[in-house]
């Protein structure tokens, strides 16, 4: 279990100001990074830069997660880029490790096979670790529980231009639930039997179902079939209310009990996308097309008028949205993305 002293929440969670008329209205969220030690370099870049575009002004509190406790360096280099709250937090043991009812043996098979098919993190256990408690458990963290909204952050991403909005405060006012700017295919070999298990589900469960969903991004034909489609969830600004409501909570659970995090790899993106797709209305899912961001070698650059006021560093013919495997054009039609 984590250790009172490593998850030793900061002393205010920002959102208490109800007190004080002259403060600006602000959302219950936070910024959270999952991140080793090791990864230090990437985590001040990715800081430095949210910092700077965006939170210098907005002072959200940040939440650093690890399955190993924080060096004392990297808390000291973390703390320093911000005013902000700082928390750093030890992941329990038992909602990261391969659960000891998984047949390891199936499981190294599962490992194998997509090593052989040169799938990345195919033979890794710790990558599955890691999906899996995206999946299912980073909103049940201590240091988490207290708030609502939460902007994921990761190591080495870029923020390109200036937020002089608060993003949480729109998601809040439009009743929206899940945030994206990257959307693209899933690798069909780790997730082969996903699909079956959701539609299982889903007939089980019909009346989680919205009846607005957005079926039309993740199937080409109305859910027979799964198009790979799904939101890049290295960028997420979402409602953690969402994930611990009972749709999500049920539907987790089901997955989890197929095995299918470590038996294949199944990805926390594909996961959160199709419960987002299928259980909120299409209206509660927000593109944050003025938001730059690269992840990899991957960029959503804003255009036009959005990439003047941002005063963007990225280039915008450097745009994912456009390419031929985006899956922008399941989300929108790409016409009133450009011109709407
Ligand atoms: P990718 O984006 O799919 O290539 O995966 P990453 O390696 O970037 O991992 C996704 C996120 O999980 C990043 O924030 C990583 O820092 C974090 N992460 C991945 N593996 C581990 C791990 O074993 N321990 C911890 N503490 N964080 C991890
Ligand atoms: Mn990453």
């Amino acid at each position: 279990l984590a250790s009172p002293a490593e998850n030793e929440p900061s002393h205010s969670f920002g959102n208490d100001i109800s007190h004080d008329p002259s403060s600006p209205r602000r959302a219950n969220a936070t910024l959270v990074m999952l991140a080793r030690n090791s990864d230090l370099d990437g985590v001040i870049s990715s800081v430095e830069q949210l910092e700077s575009k965006f939170n210098h002004k907005f002072n959200y509190p940040w939440v650093f997660l690890n399955d190993e406790p924080f060096s004392f360096e990297f808390k000291r280099r973390v703390k320093v880029l911000t005013d902000a709250d700082v928390s750093f937090g030890l992941i329990p043991h038992e909602t990261w490790v391969q659960p000891p009812w998984i047949d390891e043996e199936r499981a190294r098979k599962g490992r194998d096979i997509l090593i052989k098919e040169g799938v990345i993190y195919g033979g890794s256990v710790s990558y599955r670790n890691m999906c899996r408690y995206n999946s299912g458990f980073f909103f049940h963290h201590e240091l988490l529980t207290p708030y609502k909204w939460y902007w994921r952050v990761e190591p080495d991403v870029r923020f390109y231009c200036d937020i002089e909005y608060d993003p949480f405060l729109f998601m809040e006012d439009r009743d929206k639930i899940y945030g994206f700017t990257i959307s693209m295919p899933e690798w069909e070999p780790t997730i082969t039997s996903l699909w079956s298990v959701v539609k299982e589900f889903i007939s089980d469960h019909p009346e989680y179902v919205s009846p607005n969903n957005s079926m039309d991004f993740i199937s080409d034909d109305a859910g027979d079939t799964y198009n790979m489609c799904h939101f890049w969830s290295n960028f997420e600004i979402a409602d953690m209310d969402f994930w611990r409501g009972e749709a999500y909570t049920k539907f987790f659970n089901y997955l989890e009990n197929t095995g299918g995090f470590y038996y294949e790899r199944w990805g926390d993106a594909p996961i959160h996308s199709i419960a987002a797709a299928l259980f909120t209305r299409k209206d509660q899912i927000h593109f944050f097309k003025d938001i730059g961001y690269k992840h990899a070698e991957f960029a959503h650059c804003p255009q036009g008028r959005q990439w003047r006021e941002g005063h963007c560093s990225c280039n915008p013919n450097d745009n994912f949205d456009f390419a031929q495997n985006s899956c922008l054009r399941y989300f929108m039609r790409l016409d009133d993305w450009m011109f709407g």
